[in-house]
């Protein structure tokens, strides 16, 4: 089957810079004929997606990106072919957006500390309805003149580890799976190389995830193989796509560039049916 699918992008749900519909043109102009948008925590866009892929004949499937921790490190959980219509799905993605609340107000409260006066309303404001995340509190002190820049806002604050750094909240591994499952979806790994050791991939599998993100931004073509290596390996299932943003993050130029077969997807439906 000939075509691209990119199955990781992000809308102003999250902490990407485009609507839903501004989204779909951009896909629909890179050549995209099957997408997933995977905003953190968030699945407001599908049915909206969905809705304006019709018009270009892009394919949408339901997506979702989680943050699950294993001991001091953040994993993140793609999530696919889920029902994104699930109460209980539902419910934890709202109880995990309000943690990210708690959590940028932990953030301002350290920045206030350090005699750095950001207000919590000016975070919240670029959120908007979406899942808050550090790009807004960076993007809120660049704009509110606090920093020089929006990067500086990371080096010198709230990066990993800086002095103005929270963790959010985390779900276990296999709690993620397990709610993921329940709701008839399936997870993989996110981008393995950005953190991961291969102790904590090999737990993942262990714990019956479906799969692993193969192709990513920041996977060059040998961890794109390494990874291929452990999915065909572990009879696993392969998903990647951009990671797109936009905005800030200035990566228009990623869509249409990293993508999986529809092969791919379909092996999916496969495993689906199972
Ligand atoms: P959060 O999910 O709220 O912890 O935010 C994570 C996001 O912040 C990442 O996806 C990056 O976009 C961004 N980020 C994290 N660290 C940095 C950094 N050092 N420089 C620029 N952006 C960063
Ligand atoms: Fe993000
Ligand atoms: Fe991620
Ligand atoms: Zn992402």
């Amino acid at each position: 089957m000939e075509g691209r699918a990119d199955l990781h992008m992000h809308t102003a749900h999250s902490d990407g810079a485009f609507s839903t519909d501004e989204l779909l043109r951009k896909a629909n102009e890179a050549g995209l004929s099957i997408i997933s948008i995977t905003d953190h925590d968030n699945v407001a866009a599908v049915d909206e997606a969905i809705e304006a892929g019709k018009q270009y004949g892009i394919e949408v499937i339901p997506g979702v990106e989680l943050s699950a921790g294993v001991g001091e490190q953040e994993v993140h959980i793609l999530a696919y072919f889920f029902d994104h219509k699930n109460q209980d799905l539902l419910d934890h993605l709202m109880f995990f957006r309000m943690e990210r609340v708690k959590r940028a107000e932990r953030i301002v409260g350290k920045l206030n500390n350090l005699n750095v006066p950001l207000s919590l309303d000016a975070v919240l404001e670029r959120a908007g309805m979406g899942s808050v995340g550090r790009p807004h509190i960076a993007t809120a002190l660049y704009e509110e003149g606090l920093t020089g820049s929006y990067h500086e806002a990371f080096y010198k604050y709230i990066g990993n580890g800086k002095p103005a750094y929270e963790k959010k909240f985390q779900v276990s591994p296999q709690a993620a799976i397990e709610l993921i499952a329940s709701a008839g979806g399936l997870s993989f790994v996110a981008h393995p190389a950005n953190s991961l050791d291969e102790a904590i991939l090999l737990e993942f599998i262990k714990e019956g995830v479906d799969g692993i993100e193969v192709v990513h931004p920041s996977h060059s073509p040998e961890r794109v193989m390494h990874y291929s290596g452990i999915v065909n390996e572990y009879f696993l299932l392969a998903c990647g796509g951009s990671d797109f943003h936009g905005g800030r993050r200035n990566d228009q130029e990623l869509l249409g560039k990293y993508y999986i077969s529809l092969d791919h997807v379909q092996e999916m439906r496969r495993r689906l049916r199972q």
